[in-house]
């Protein structure tokens, strides 16, 4: 009798963390922090018998090295992958990679070389330099956590902390938290924290050539639009999303080189400052009702040439 008042006990306080785990995933899901990484990532066990019904994320998780030769994006940022990445240097010119556990540095050349001048034209409007988290897995693909997006290797999230003037130690790199930008009711920008530069590097990643779309923040965007004055052309590619209160995540096109890389839909040609944004701040949108996550891609889902990408030596 006492060992099944023990179970039941047990039972009830298992119950209650598995809901308390599930409103924190929730909550994650609304807030979208930058996980914390790993000063000793372990390799992961190799797959037993992997088969059609595998989630490929597990697959391309496991490759820790980019497929050499021509680099070319292969399918669309949320099912695809990505041949000839090429890793963006810990240390640049104005930027440092974060959580580089995640091995998630790598990226088509038009993503390193979109950092490099996102870099540079960050400094002529006072931004002290970029943090850099997720571009893509050596091969792409699916990543393990995170992300639906960043699989053809044209995806870049940048942080809204600046970086620090000194480089950092890999424990910053991996453990330091992202700051939100926006505040707890999702209603609006941070004051204390969001200024005027945060703004003006939104605006410059928008206004680079090969941008296509920049996701931020609900509250982000409708501050922009608040704050833009006339000269607007730039806000049409800068859209609402879920989470993206820490950093901002930035698509570009598809490259001339990749033939298989299918472009994303293209933003409504107007500034979204309008009837657009009402959606993001209804209360369903603010505080969805829990739903169910849906089944992860398969081998089957991508471009057949993906099969190849995570063959391939
Ligand atoms: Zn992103």
């Amino acid at each position: 009798m006492w060992l099944l008042m023990r179970f039941t006990a047990c039972l009830i306080f298992a119950v209650i963390l598995s809901g308390l785990g599930f409103a924190l995933a929730q909550e994650k899901h609304q807030i979208d922090p930058m996980l914390p990484g790993s000063l000793n990532p372990e390799p992961l066990p190799p797959l037993q018998n992997p088969n059609a019904s595998t989630p490929a994320k597990e697959m391309f998780a496991r490759k820790s090295t980019p497929v050499p030769g021509r680099p070319r994006s292969i399918g669309i940022h949320s099912k695809g992958c990505l041949a000839g990445a090429v890793p963006l240097a810990m240390n640049g010119p104005g930027w440092q990679v974060m959580r580089p556990s995640r091995n998630r540095y790598w990226g088509h050349p038009q993503a390193v070389h979109f950092v490099e001048r996102l870099a540079k034209n960050a400094k002529k409007i006072g931004w002290n330099g970029l943090l850099i988290g997720d571009i893509a897995q050596p091969r792409g693909g699916p990543m393990l956590a995170d992300h639906s997006s960043h699989q053809n290797g044209l995806d870049v999230d940048v942080w809204f902390t600046p970086m620090p003037d000194h480089v950092q130690s890999r424990k910053e790199r991996e453990f330091t938290e992202g700051t939100e930008m926006v505040t707890p009711d999702q209603l609006d920008v941070d004051r204390q924290v969001w200024t005027p530069t945060h703004a003006a590097l939104i605006r410059a990643a928008a206004e680079d050539p090969v941008v296509v779309r920049v996701l931020v923040n609900p509250a982000i965007k409708k501050a922009l639009c608040r704050d833009a004055g006339s000269d607007r052309t730039w806000l049409y590619k800068v859209r609402p999303w879920y989470g993206h209160a820490e950093h901002f995540h930035v698509q570009t096109a598809c490259p001339e080189d990749s033939p298989d890389c299918q472009p994303p839909t293209p933003t409504h040609a107007n500034d979204g400052c309008t009837t657009d944004l009402d959606f993001w701040f209804k209360e369903s949108t603010l505080h969805p009702p829990p739903s169910k996550p849906k089944p992860p891609l398969t081998l089957a889902d991508l471009p057949a040439a993906c099969r190849q990408i995570l063959k391939a030596r």
